[in-house]
């Protein structure tokens, strides 16, 4: 049995160590790091954390920084940790509002990341339905690559970072546009699994699949077996959202809420399916 944790956040020791000057000129990182209470991790953190919950893989992804220099400080150093130890499923950080982005983008493909997120377009100010977006699905489907996309609940509490990711309206309407590029909707979808049971909307949504990072926070305890029931047990990914979870306690909580076959799958096995199945060029 294959354990993989399909989102984490690590950033750059330097990063962590810089949070306040990075809060005072990226508003989005303000948001969700700018207090000292909120947790930054960088690759050995996750690393323990995985040993801990006995996790063989984990996808370590980036933030929506603003600014090229804080992408390429997050972006380089996701690279080198996932090249230094193969545990680590590495996406890159990108903003496709930044002119050059795809210089970046696919030198970070090149460098071997399987994927871009956590992708967040409002709060970058770039529109995912607008070129943009058609570059990026483009990008990733020619390589191969996921799209990790927080998608933001339009009801419900307010949290640090709840807004300005994609609506579960927008990434509906971007997968019609991108049937072949392979998308996570992070969060449980933001609710988007619902309109699964319009069978248009299931066969848009063919290459979505759903994480379950922080449920605990936002959902009650049936929610992700109701996602299993109306995604399809293959469709799901656990996902801890760690450092702001912990793997283990979720993995945990994951593994009493679902029947054995099913955890298996939705705890490692769909996610090593998705990020194994790459094209070779
Ligand atoms: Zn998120």
């Amino acid at each position: 049995m294959t354990l993989i944790d399909a989102h984490t956040h690590i950033f750059a020791p330097a990063q962590r160590e810089g949070r306040e000057r990075l809060a005072a000129r990226d508003a989005t990182f303000a948001e969700m790091y700018g207090s000292p209470e909120a947790k930054i991790a960088d690759a050995g953190g996750l690393l323990r954390a995985m040993d801990e919950a006995g996790m063989d893989r984990a996808v370590a992804a980036g933030f929506a920084f603003r600014a090229e220099a804080d992408i390429r400080e997050q972006g380089e150093y996701i690279v080198a940790a996932a090249a230094e130890e193969p545990r680590l499923i590495p996406l890159a950080p990108v903003n496709p509002a930044l002119p050059g982005w795809e210089a970046w983008a696919g030198e970070a493909l090149a460098r071997g990341v399987r994927g871009f997120g956590e992708l967040r377009p409002q709060d970058q100010g770039w529109d995912p339905l607008g070129a943009a977006g058609d570059r990026l699905c483009a990008l990733a489907a020619e390589a191969g690559a996921v799209l990790l996309w927080h998608v933001s609940e339009p009801v419900g509490h307010a949290y640090p970072g709840k807004a300005g990711g994609i609506t579960p309206v927008e990434l509906c309407l971007l997968a019609a546009k991108h049937p072949g590029t392979k998308m996570i909707a992070a969060h449980l979808g933001g609710g988007l699994s619902f309109y699964l049971q319009m069978p248009e909307v299931r066969a848009t949504l063919q290459n979505v699949w759903f994480d379950t990072a922080a449920s605990e926070l936002l959902y009650d305890d049936d929610s992700v077996s109701r996602l299993v029931d109306l995604a399809g047990p293959g469709r799901v990914l656990f996902g801890s959202d760690y450092p702001l979870q912990s793997p283990r306690r979720q993995l945990q909580r994951l593994q009493a809420l679902l029947p054995g076959k099913v955890a298996f799958a939705v705890c490692g096995g769909n996610a090593d399916t998705l990020f194994s199945d790459r094209h070779h060029s």
